[in-house]
């Protein structure tokens, strides 16, 4: 399918790069593109980034029916535009979607706009360290229709961000809240679907652990407030001995690319990795016992997290004595390096759309 285009005449002066932050500044150009019943997705056009009308009752308003994605594209020294595993956030967002009852999206066509919009704002992507552009594809219920019920209707945008480097104090371990009042997904529910409602579940446990001084807060499962899940909107990985531990799984732990890429670089640097239920217990023993090493959240937005400390029950798990840990530090380094293009993809994990 072609896809449209309008030009924009009325572009933006782009943010000073060092004052960026995360998802505060937005380019030029947006995709659009719009479900129609008995038709199908229609109208595929790049065109000014500009704010959208709907009428009040549209259904994502009210019944929260709404998917998205996060991704980066990154500006490598010799001015390539790198993708780094884009098809799995494709597949992932098509998941989500089957999880909403949404309609599928081809993947070709979401790649395809993810590349030419990109290109279109190709000058508002930062190269400075830590810097990259990120990409928030979307998908929502535009029905106008006030009554629980899938939608007929629907709407694709994809948005861009110029980001910085996502924690402002730079890379420092963070101090977590174990949580153990709210939950954030139950298994059977709609935890592994990256859908603005698990978002909105989580505000108040995460505004009461700001005010706490915390940064995240670590999720137990919903069932028997046992086992760990994720902090934050991040994965988690600990490290026990020699050993690598991150959660599996299991229905209601949204399934990470950067997940998935630690797993695969940490195991091909030969560490032993295994995906597993794993107690909150289990942790503190290891701390008791010595052999909890390190503790880091990983996600598109932050990359690798180092955890200095955790807090449950209102004793303190001080992880590395509070310092960034050499796998974590090692892993920050590799991940960022393949994105950039500094450092070589063993994997073929990037793919260059600039050419
Ligand atoms: C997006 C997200 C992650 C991280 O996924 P990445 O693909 O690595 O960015 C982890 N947990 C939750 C709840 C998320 O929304």
């Amino acid at each position: 399918m072609e896809i449209g285009f309008i030009e924009n005449i009325d572009k933006k002066s782009k943010p000073n790069q060092n004052q960026l932050g995360f998802g505060q500044h937005f380019t030029d150009y947006m995709f659009e593109m719009d479900y129609i019943d008995g038709e199908g997705w229609v109208n595929p056009t790049i065109k000014p980034y500009a704010p959208i009308s709907l009428d009040p009752s549209a259904m994502v308003f009210h019944y929260g029916q709404s998917v998205f994605e996060g991704l980066k594209a990154y500006r490598t020294k010799d001015d390539r535009v790198l993708l780094f595993r884009p098809e799995k956030n494709i597949e992932r967002l098509n998941k989500s979607n089957a999880r909403m009852c949404i309609p599928e999206i081809d993947k070709e066509l979401i790649l395809k706009a993810i590349s030419e919009l990109v290109k279109v704002d190709k000058d508002w992507i930062p190269n400075q360290k830590g810097t990259s552009l990120y990409i928030r594809p979307f998908v929502f219920a535009t029905d106008y229709y006030v009554g629980v019920r899938q939608s007929h209707n629907y709407k694709f945008l994809i948005i861009l961000s110029p980001v910085g480097a996502y924690y402002s104090e730079g890379f420092n371990p963070v101090k977590i809240f174990i949580e153990q009042q709210y939950v954030r997904a139950v298994k059977g529910g709609v935890g592994e679907a990256k859908t603005a409602g698990n978002y909105a579940a989580s505000i108040k446990a995460q505004s009461e652990a700001k005010e706490k001084g915390f940064s995240q807060v670590l999720w137990l499962d919903g069932a028997e407030h046992k086992y760990i899940e994720e902090v934050g909107a991040m994965n988690i990985f600990i490290m026990i001995g020699e050993e690598i531990l991150t959660p599996e799984l299991t229905g209601s732990i949204l399934d990470g690319v950067t997940r998935r890429s630690t797993i695969e670089l940490l195991r091909a640097s030969g560490y032993q990795v295994t995906e597993r239920k794993i107690t909150i217990d289990e942790i503190i023993e290891a701390q008791f016992n010595g052999r909890l090493k390190e503790v880091f959240g990983t996600g598109t937005a932050a990359v690798i997290s180092p955890v200095g400390e955790m807090w449950f029950e209102g004793q303190k798990i001080l992880i590395n004595g509070g310092e960034v840990g050499n796998v974590s530090q090692k892993l920050y380094d590799q991940l960022t390096g393949i994105q950039t293009g500094d450092v070589e993809d063993e994997f073929g994990w990037t793919i260059d759309i600039s050419k």
